[in-house]
């Protein structure tokens, strides 16, 4: 019983940023508002800006591949939102309403459709497992900072 509760919140919550490039570009409010739209709660927010170290520590596991130093250099820029957001299968809904990391590929009326420019600077991060989810939520929030 006890398990099964705590499955069930690990498969609500996903973690995004609104990446430098839309807090530039000023549309924090019109990402928000279709998070919203779409049926994300906010479970915690705040707006931040990403040191070397965490930007390297957040995507270690793409350390190794050929566009790291720039992904570090675009993510720490500027200040991003972070949150954790909760949803009935929130992470795989997340990265439907995010769209393709290439916004060449994403779907009509997604958020990198929408928002992005490139391949490298794509508007918005959403966690890609539940696992994931709850380390990157974690990074970036204490449990006093979660509702
Ligand atoms: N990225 C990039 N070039 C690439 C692939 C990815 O600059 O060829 C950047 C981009 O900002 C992307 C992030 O690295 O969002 C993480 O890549 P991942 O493949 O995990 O894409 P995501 O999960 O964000 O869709
Ligand atoms: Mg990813």
């Amino acid at each position: 019983m006890h398990e099964n509760l705590n499955i069930k919140m690990a498969t609500n919550r996903t973690f995004t940023m609104l990446k430098p490039d839309a807090v530039e570009k000023g549309h924090i409010g019109a990402i928000l508002e279709k998070i919203n739209a779409s049926g994300f709660r906010i479970v915690a927010m705040k707006l931040t800006q990403m040191t070397r170290t965490d930007a390297e520590t957040f995507y270690a596991v793409h350390k190794e591949r050929p566009f790291f130093g720039e992904l570090v250099e675009y993510m720490t820029r500027g200040p991003i939102v972070a949150a954790i957001l909760e949803k009935d299968n929130a992470v795989e809904d997340f990265r439907t309403l995010i769209g393709a990391t290439n916004p060449a590929d994403a779907a009509e009326g997604t958020i990198r459709k929408l928002y992005a420019a490139s391949i490298g600077e794509n508007a918005v991060h959403g966690s890609d497992s539940d696992e994931n989810a709850a380390i990157e939520g974690d990074f970036h929030f204490s449990g006093r900072e979660q509702f």
